[in-house]
């Protein structure tokens, strides 16, 4: 099996080349760095299954040979990323997945695209199954993400029905793990870079807001299961243990041992007030859930936080 991963030396993405390599696959990685770094595949360099290539997935890209899979994870994801690359952002959700549906066209490669649970929007319906429509501001500060995911899927489903290519959807809930960036900005990396650094955790608005965190190994799981299915419409995979922004910076603060303080900054624009992913689906096509406690995923994840603290 011959594998590309867009978006391959990102959090989640690097984490897809080494399980992929792991499962016996030769695995191209693409990425252009705009979120991510070659130090996430270092370690994956001197494996002759494994190659990288530079490159921004919004312009045409040609590969020699087979390729049996595509996974399209190429895009900023931390709201703080996607707000500073709006274009970029739009572009890889657009002309990125054309490209890549049309090298899967090309080359008649199963093609899995990496949405998220952006495309509810601020969710009027909680839990969030999948055959929720959404509630999504277009022209928002968060609608260069949450549209171009959403054109994504509909791109998608169009070379499924009408090339007849073998693609899956995944909606991703908040995942976490080893390889974050502790500047992407997002709440977990925050809060236990503010943690260890003995600085106070932002709770953005009062932290009545909800999320529910996955840890990467079951997300990997996941992907790995729908990959080799015969199912097209879209799929949710996240850890449905939900909880208050308030409550997990306080989680963190037990776990990490930390004095700081708890400060609150204004609520971000069209933040949306609850997410929990209903995961029926997953669970009876996939015989898959998540494994992994947040108490377990988060000790483990602030050590290597910890580690990468006391490497700068
Ligand atoms: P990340 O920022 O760590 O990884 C994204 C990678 O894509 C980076 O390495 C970046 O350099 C690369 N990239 C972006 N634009 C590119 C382009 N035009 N050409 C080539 N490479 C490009 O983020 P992540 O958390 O690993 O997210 C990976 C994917 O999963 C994204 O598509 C994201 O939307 C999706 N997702 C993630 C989460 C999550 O909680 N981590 C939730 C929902 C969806
Ligand atoms: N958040 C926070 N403090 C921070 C960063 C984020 O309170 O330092 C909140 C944010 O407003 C949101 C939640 O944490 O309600 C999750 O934010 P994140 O950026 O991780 O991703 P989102 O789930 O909003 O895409």
């Amino acid at each position: 099996m011959r594998t590309l991963v867009t978006g391959g030396a990102g959090f989640v993405g690097s984490h897809l080349c080494e399980t992929f390599l792991a499962m016996g696959h030769e695995v191209i990685c693409v990425d252009n760095f705009i979120t991510g770094c070659l130090g996430n595949v270092e370690h994956l360099r001197n494996n002759p299954q494994f190659s990288f290539i530079r490159h921004d997935i919004s312009h045409h890209l040609e590969i020699d040979g087979p390729i049996d899979n595509i996974l399209h994870f190429a895009s900023p994801a931390s709201p703080v990323d996607y707000l500073k690359h709006p274009i970029p952002t739009l572009k890889v959700g657009s002309l990125g997945t054309h490209n890549t549906l049309g090298l899967a066209k090309a080359k008649n490669s199963s093609y899995l695209l990496a949405s998220t649970s952006e495309v509810y929007g601020d969710p009027e319906r909680h839990p969030q199954s999948e055959d929720y429509w959404g509630n999504v501001n277009p022209i928002g500060i968060r609608g260069v993400y949450d549209e171009a995911k959403r054109f994504s899927e509909a791109m998608v489903m169009a070379y499924h029905r009408y090339h007849n290519i073998n693609t899956h959807i995944i909606r991703i809930f908040n995942t976490y793990g080893n390889r974050m960036r502790l500047d992407d900005g997002r709440v977990l990396p925050n809060f236990m870079g503010q943690a260890l650094r003995g600085e106070p955790l932002t709770v953005y608005g009062d932290g009545s807001q909800t999320r529910s965190f996955c840890h990467v190994d079951d997300l990997v799981e996941g992907i790995t299961k729908l990959l080799f299915k015969d199912f097209h419409e879209p799929v949710n995979l996240g850890n449905p243990s939900e909880v208050t922004i308030l409550e997990f910076a306080k989680e963190i603060l037990d776990l990490s041992g930390s004095k700081s303080q708890i400060i609150f900054h204004p609520l971000p624009q069209d933040d949306p007030k609850v997410r929990k992913p209903d995961i029926s689906r997953a669970k009876k096509l996939l015989g898959w859930e998540p494994k992994i406690q947040r108490t377990a995923g988060l000790t483990k994840t602030l050590k290597h936080f910890q580690e990468k603290i006391a490497r700068k």
